[in-house]
């Protein structure tokens, strides 16, 4: 991960190119690099509308949601009326979590698929039951899991919880609620009812930004081409756009709309062309190598931006080449809250380094004990008992004053699930997801503005554990 603000240019030069002095001392803004990208060799920057062009002003669309899916769930599917009294709670879950239906459980987990915390309804689950249930399995994303990929399944987590928490007297079917309110989720999506209010509210629901007109200005006026790629259908795609736009149709070359991502990636479904549409081309549903035959930019040339980490990054990463920039709307403020704790965040890595010397310690001395104790010269033996006691009760004190440093740290971030990118010492399910797929990643669509049309985005070469005793 490289931050790309910190220079010796002077400043003047910088924003020539295209760095904004905000930039330099405002990290929450930048763009991260996992894989280097040279912008100058992209030629066309597609992107999604829902959270990657459209931000939604989150709790109160979260809010809309989680009310709107409680009223079809009591209405059409026998949901008790209690549900009405409930209220939306917006710091219950967080993104990058697992759904375990067979058990009615949140996890979260490390990149290596173990799970270190759990919850269940309102309850937290103790580190004996999280094993009992997980530990020595590797938790694969088959049909008994689901993965909270966007912003959009931060309700639907809340009110299973909620839900669970309700009926935990009468043994209810984990799969079947959670199922129940995907159902009602899609359908309140699908059937318009949801959108309606919406596009009849827009400043209620949908930040609009005159920074995101510059972006799109900016990158076309490199010479690059630019496409919407979106699963929203063209109505709610065309309103939206409108409200940030205005004269939205302008700024793209190519328009896919109903665009089933992550099918787009992977399936031949056919592009359908709107017909009402004369001036600019719109098209419904597609696929990639259609696409790429039609607009005659292939593979690397094409820049991805998108929020879903599945369906617009992990899938266009596996099944095509091109590159992928991910929207992490949460991101702003991971990054503040790692500045501000930063001697936390040392202190951490100085117990670490006293961890490694202990051990270090601790081996030398079973060596030393061992030749001691076969030449029996049992009062040196003694001694050197003595000194590893002492070193194995220090190492269990730095243990726990690890512990207690970081839990403090990772209780700032979510009180219950800690860090979106970090578990224990490792990097979250999440955190491996980003960095492995995305090319790029950043707060906002807009910080594209602070860059040059032409900038490399470059990363330190990474180093592996072996490689820090000698470089
Ligand atoms: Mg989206």
């Amino acid at each position: 991960m490289t931050v790309h603000f910190f220079s010796p240019i002077p400043l003047e030069i910088l924003e020539r190119a295209g760095a904004p002095r905000a930039l330099q001392r405002d990290p929450t803004r930048a763009i991260y690099t996992n894989r280097n990208l040279d912008l100058s060799l992209i030629r066309s920057v597609g992107f999604d509308m829902d959270y990657t062009l459209a931000n939604y002003h989150k709790e109160p669309m979260e809010t809309l949601q989680y009310q709107m899916t409680i009223d079809y769930l009591v209405k059409h599917l026998g949901y008790p009326e209690e549900l009405y009294r409930f209220s939306y709670d917006p710091n219950l879950s967080i993104r990058g979590l697992v759904v375990d239906k067979r058990h009615g459980h949140l996890l979260k987990m490390d990149m290596h698929g173990r799970v270190w915390r759990a919850m269940h309804g309102y309850k937290h689950l103790q580190k004996s039951e999280i094993d009992a249930l997980y530990k020595n399995h590797k938790i694969k994303i088959t049909k008994d899991f689901t993965s909270l990929d966007t912003l959009f399944a931060m309700p639907e987590a809340s009110l299973y919880c909620d839900v669970i928490n309700l009926l935990k007297n009468q043994s209810p079917k984990y799969g079947k609620i959670f199922e129940d309110i995907r159902l009602a989720i899609d359908t309140i999506h699908s059937n318009g009812s949801l959108k309606a209010i919406i596009t009849r509210n827009m400043s209620t629901y949908i930040e609009s930004h005159t920074d995101i007109a510059l972006t799109l200005h900016k990158l076309r006026s490199s010479g690059k081409k630019l496409f919407l790629l979106t699963n929203s259908f063209w109505d709610y795609t065309q309103t939206v756009m409108s409200y940030l736009l205005g004269n939205w149709l302008s700024y793209f070359d190519i328009v896919i709309t109903a665009s089933h991502k992550p099918g787009f990636f992977t399936d031949p479904n056919p592009f359908k062309k709107m017909t009402f549409e004369t001036q600019h081309p719109v098209y419904e549903g597609g696929n990639i190598h259609e696409f790429e035959k039609m607009t005659g930019f292939r593979g690397e040339e094409i820049l991805y931006v998108g929020d879903h980490i599945y369906g617009d990054i992990v899938r266009s990463r596996k099944e095509t080449l091109w590159r992928t920039c991910l929207i992490v709307d949460e991101l702003p403020r991971e990054i503040e809250l790692s500045m501000r704790y930063t001697p936390d965040l040392d202190r951490l890595g100085q117990i670490d380094l006293e961890r490694l010397d202990l051990d270090n310690e601790i081996g030398l001395h079973r060596v030393v004990l061992a030749y001691l104790d076969a030449a029996k010269m049992d009062a040196e033996a003694a001694q050197v008992r003595r000194e590893m006691e002492q070193a194995k009760k220090h190492l269990v004190f730095l243990d726990e004053q690890m512990d207690l440093v970081q839990d403090a740290l990772e209780r700032r971030f979510h009180p219950f699930w800690g860090e979106l990118f970090h578990e224990h010492h490792d990097l979250s399910r999440f955190g491996a997801q980003v960095r492995s797929y995305a090319c790029i990643y950043t707060g906002k669509v807009t910080n594209f503005l602070h860059y040059s049309p032409l900038h490399t985005f470059r990363k330190k070469g990474e180093l592996m554990s072996h490689d820090i005793q000698f470089r």
